[in-house]
């Protein structure tokens, strides 16, 4: 039998427009960030239906920049859950403050509102909550408890743009959203990173912080540092963002074949998705094994197959950095340790084709038992 062609977990419709705009700035002489990037925040507001978009040069430093206009230092802590990528804790740490883990619940894969609570003490600066895999975290409940104990929410959405909780854009149930473009996010120039929020104070704060502290040329107010995007970043930005929804309308269509087609199986559970994410990003379509071994040879049987998946990222607090740091390991979390154990992203982009997904349920089908 010869080797069917390689299947890849995610690619990016990006092409000849994007370049073409790109050009443009380029040859109009201003690249960095200037009158473009003003133009793509704009845009992305009336997309979001947010008053404040403020683009940065990638999703990392949309958290580090939010964490600083947050005065978040030394001694403080933030609550995070341990199972997200490794730049949501990271953002603490450079601030001087200290990530407080907490547990993700094992359908959703995301933090709740409970998990969130157990963690609070005098010290806690803000709560961070990440919807993984694109899929919204239930912002009523987790808003609950920031009001409640009056501790700012942080959502990293990195991995949802595009997504409703509610039947709303995700941007504006946190006090603050950080999203990413990363390449292999839904829509992306490569890199790059965005904050949105309804506060006009903390709005020009992070207008100020993104760019060297400066309130004006050479007058450096806060601490600030080079959060800046470029002016032909933000040109692909507004053509890839006309995209969004078909991207998101198209792998909500695989998915949903997916979990079709999963739905009556031994020993995986497809994705659960509640009714408040009315619409998730499905950045990943991610199986939940019955346990690990059945996860490791489908993953086998894929692989052989020349079809790729992701073991997504393992729980931060097991990270050799932070396991030295905090002194951690796989007895704490487990119940998250679990979770990392069992699930599988498979590929889920648009025009991967009726065939490649037939050709992955099949294997995934024929290596369950
Ligand atoms: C992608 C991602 C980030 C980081 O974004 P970059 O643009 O790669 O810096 C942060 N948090 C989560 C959950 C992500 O998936």
């Amino acid at each position: 039998m010869s080797k069917q062609k390689f299947l890849p977990m995610a690619n990016p419709d990006i092409g000849s427009t994007e370049a073409k705009a790109a050009f443009k700035v380029i040859k109009n002489g201003w690249i960095t960030m200037g009158k473009i990037v003003n133009k793509f925040e704009k845009k992305i507001e009336n997309l979001l239906n947010v008053k404040h978009a403020i683009f940065v040069n990638n999703g990392t430093s949309a958290l580090h920049c939010v964490l600083l206009a947050l005065r978040i230092g030394k001694g403080d802590e933030v609550i995070v859950p341990t199972l997200s990528y490794i730049s949501s804790a990271n953002s603490i740490l450079y601030c001087g403050a200290k990530p407080i883990f907490c547990e993700s619940d094992p359908r959703t894969f995301n933090v709740t509102a409970e998990s969130i609570e157990k963690k609070i003490t005098k010290k806690t600066k803000a709560i961070m909550s990440v919807d993984l895999k694109g899929q919204p975290v239930d912002f009523d409940e987790i808003k609950a408890i920031s009001k409640k104990y009056k501790i700012p929410l942080i959502s990293d959405s990195a991995e949802s743009f595009g997504a409703k909780y509610k039947n709303k854009f995700v941007g504006k149930q946190a006090f603050v959203h950080t999203f990413s473009f990363f390449a292999n996010k839904n829509i992306t120039m490569g890199e790059g990173g965005l904050i949105t929020t309804q506060n006009d104070k903390f709005a020009k704060l992070l207008r100020i912080i993104r760019n060297q502290g400066q309130n004006y040329r050479y007058n450096h107010v806060e601490l600030g540092n080079n959060f800046r995007p470029t002016d032909y970043a933000a040109a692909i930005g507004i053509e890839q963002i006309k995209k969004i929804n078909k991207v998101i309308n198209e792998k909500s269509k695989i998915a949903e074949f997916y979990s079709k087609n999963f739905k009556d199986l031994n020993n995986l559970f497809p994705p659960y998705v509640p009714s408040y994410a009315s619409r998730p990003s499905w950045y990943m379509y991610t199986i939940n094994f019955k346990n690990k071994k059945i996860r490791n040879k489908v993953m086998k049987a894929l692989k052989i197959n020349n079809i790729d998946t992701r073991l997504s990222f393992p729980p931060i607090h097991l990270q050799p950095f932070y396991k030295k740091k905090f002194n951690e390991n796989a007895n704490r979390f487990k119940s998250t340790v679990d979770i990392f154990d069992k699930f599988l992203d498979i590929p889920c982009w648009p025009k991967m084709g009726k065939k490649n997904i037939n050709r992955v349920i099949n294997i995934i089908k024929n290596n369950i038992n």
